[in-house]
C-alpha cells in the first residue's frame, strides 16, 4: 500500500542518516566529512580556491569524565557540538571525527581569510560551557593541513590535520599547528638515512 511505501522510504532515510551522523551529538560523522572533503576538493580544482582541514581536540577531557562520569562527558560532547554548529559559518562544513576530536572544512578564496576563520573558530569555541554537572572550562588543541599547499588527496589531509592536532598537543596544547611539509621531509629523509646506515 501507499502508506508501507512511506513508511519505507522514511525507514531508508533514517537509515542513511543514522550511517552519516554521529550517535551522540548528530553531527555529521567522520564517513560524512571524507565524502563532503573529497567532493571540495573536486569543486576548488574548478575555480582554484583554497581550502582547510581543521582538527580539533578538547585538551585534558578524560579528566572531566574521571571527575564526574562518562555522563558529564557526554554532555560536555553535545554542548561543544551544539556550539560548534551555532558558530560555523554556511559554508563551513562541521563533523565529530570520533572521542573528543571534531573537524571543520573551511574553503576560501584567500589564505588571510582561511586564516580569520581559523582564529575566529579557535576564539569562539574556547571558554566555558554549561552543563548539569557544572561550568566546564574548555581549551583546545586545533591541527590543520591546507590545500594545494599540503599537496594530497583527501585522506592525505585528513591525517596532516590529525598530525599537526598531535604537535598543538606536544607544543603545549590550547593552540593552532599548521602541518609543517618541511619538517615532514625532514623527517622521512631521516628514515631514509637509517635504512641506508
Ligand atoms: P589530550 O589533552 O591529549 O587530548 O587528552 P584527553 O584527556 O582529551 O584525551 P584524548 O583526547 O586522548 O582522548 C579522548 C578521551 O575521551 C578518550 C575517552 O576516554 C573519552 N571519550 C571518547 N569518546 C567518548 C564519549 O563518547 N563520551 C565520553 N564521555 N567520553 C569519551
Ligand atoms: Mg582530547
Amino acid at each position: 500500500s501507499a502508506q508501507d511505501v512511506s513508511e519505507m522510504v522514511r525507514a531508508n532515510a533514517r537509515i542513511e542518516h543514522l550511517a552519516f551522523h554521529d550517535g551522540l551529538t548528530d553531527l555529521p560523522n567522520r564517513r560524512f566529512f571524507s565524502k563532503h572533503l573529497e567532493s571540495a576538493l573536486q569543486e576548488v580544482a574548478e575555480n582554484q580556491g583554497r581550502l582547510a582541514v581543521v582538527y580539533i581536540d578538547i585538551d585534558n577531557f578524560k579528566s572531566i569524565n574521571d571527575r564526574f562520569g562518562h555522563e558529564s562527558g557526554d554532555e560536555l560532547l553535545i554542548a561543544f557540538g551544539q556550539h560548534l554548529h551555532n558558530v560555523k559559518r554556511p559554508d563551513e562544513f562541521i563533523a565529530r571525527i570520533g572521542g573528543d576530536e571534531f573537524a571543520a572544512l573551511i574553503s576560501d578564496s584567500d589564505d588571510m581569510k582561511i586564516e580569520s576563520a581559523i582564529n575566529r573558530l579557535m576564539c569562539n569555541l574556547q571558554g566555558q560551557y554549561q552543563t548539569s554537572y557544572g561550568e566546564f572550562e574548555v581549551t583546545l588543541s586545533i591541527g590543520v593541513s591546507l590545500h594545494p599547499q599540503d599537496n594530497g588527496d583527501s585522506e592525505v589531509l585528513l591525517r596532516h590535520a590529525d598530525q599537526a592536532m598531535y604537535q598543538a598537543k606536544e607544543s603545549g596544547r590550547s593552540r593552532i599547528e599548521f602541518f609543517d611539509t618541511g619538517k615532514h621531509h625532514s623527517q622521512r629523509s631521516t628514515l631514509q638515512l637509517l635504512q641506508e646506515l
